[in-house]
């Protein structure tokens, strides 16, 4: 197995092009071509994560934050980023990140966060622009072939439901130049053919390798179609989860079950609200941009990392925010690149890091 074939996998699951516009997930250093001997699976990328890959024989560490995030102009080892580059590419230990394109994925890390809590639902915050629409002609003989191949190239997935398509029949109608070389018709004489318009909806990011696999599979010389953005939501991409817990409990009930489900030694968070707390939206990492979301929402209460000061006031006295800690936030997505790679790849050790990289701690 390559690398190529790992940061495949990564990326059928969380696409590169989810990631935001001030990121830098996906392959950091290391060559596409190299044979994968093992893989480590971290947080964060340090100089200690990339000594135990070395001691564990992995040569790649797959991280959820990226260890290069704003871009190196050197390489000499004066702060910890370069540090752990440097020692990476002395070991040839290749380094890949899934970050905020594995925050928006579908089963990402504020989904894990959701289930590890016991709170059922769906995304918060909905993807938008992230949907396309394909409508193209076929003469009817060819409409299935066309079908199958665009399928198979990621169209028509709407949900849990796949091969999604409408069709309707009519007649299509052309004139072939001199120049032209027709399947159907004659140079310079006007023709009609009885087609199908096919519709069907897919990721935008898939917009050109769709497009090849059309005009591959299509008969014609001109493939006639046209592509249309969507205003559609993509429920199932997107930022933050919100749900139900099983059972309502008091907030000071709450802030228990959260410390003991999560193994939490304390939470920062705003008073505790006269009411039960039964729907709950989270946000693995920094997820203050979600509160007024989780709010709008109608959430009890709002479980992410990294508030600031002024953004717990954002609670007003309608939603309990608590801010659990950045790594305890994340930290279980581990488990869950973990369990998709060894699903995947059995021929190399997939190994979760056992070296703490949260810098902070509490007194
Ligand atoms: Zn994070």
């Amino acid at each position: 197995m390559k690398l190529a074939d790992v940061c495949r996998s990564m990326e059928q699951w969380a696409p590169l092009a989810w990631q935001e516009s001030y990121d830098n997930a996906g392959l950091l250093v290391g060559d596409p071509s190299m044979e994968v001997k093992g893989v480590l699976i971290s947080l964060d990328c340090t100089e200690e994560v990339v000594e135990e890959a070395i001691q564990k024989g992995c040569n790649v560490i797959i991280s959820h934050h990226p260890i290069v995030f704003k871009g190196l102009k050197s390489l000499t080892g004066k702060n910890y980023v370069e540090r752990t580059v440097n020692k990476a590419i002395q070991h040839s230990v290749a380094l890949y990140a899934s970050h905020t394109n594995l925050d928006h994925a579908p089963k990402g890390v504020s989904y894990h966060l959701a289930q590890q809590l016991g709170v059922h639902g769906k995304v918060l915050l909905a993807a938008e622009n992230a949907l396309k629409q394909i409508s193209y002609f076929v003469p009817i003989a060819q409409q299935e072939a066309v079908r199958i191949a665009l399928h198979a190239a990621g169209t028509g997935n709407i949900g849990e439901y796949s091969g999604c398509s409408f069709s309707s029949e009519g007649i299509g109608r052309f004139t072939p130049s001199v120049e032209a070389n027709p399947v159907i018709g004659q140079q310079g004489i006007p023709t009609e053919v009885q087609e199908v318009k096919v519709d069907m909806i897919f990721p935008s990011y898939l917009e050109s390798s769709i497009l090849q696999t059309l005009k591959k599979v299509h008969p014609y010389e001109e493939v006639a179609y046209y592509i249309q953005s969507l205003g559609n939501s993509w429920n199932e991409v997107g930022a933050g989860f919100i749900g139900e817990l099983d059972e309502a409990m008091s907030g000071e009930d709450f802030i228990q079950y959260v410390k003991k489900t999560l193994g939490l030694s304390a939470i920062r968070h705003t008073p505790i609200l006269d009411k039960a707390i039964k729907k709950v939206a989270v946000c693995g990492g920094a997820g203050s941009f979600l509160i007024s979301e989780a709010k709008r929402q109608g959430a009890d209460a709002f479980l992410t990392g990294d508030l600031k000061y002024h953004e717990f006031f954002d609670g007003e006295n309608s939603c309990m925010l608590c801010d659990i800690g950045h790594y305890e936030s994340e930290v279980m997505i581990k488990d869950a690149i973990h369990t998709y790679l060894s699903n995947i790849f059995s021929n190399f050790a997939v190994l979760k890091s056992e070296t703490l990289t949260n810098p902070v701690r509490y007194a």
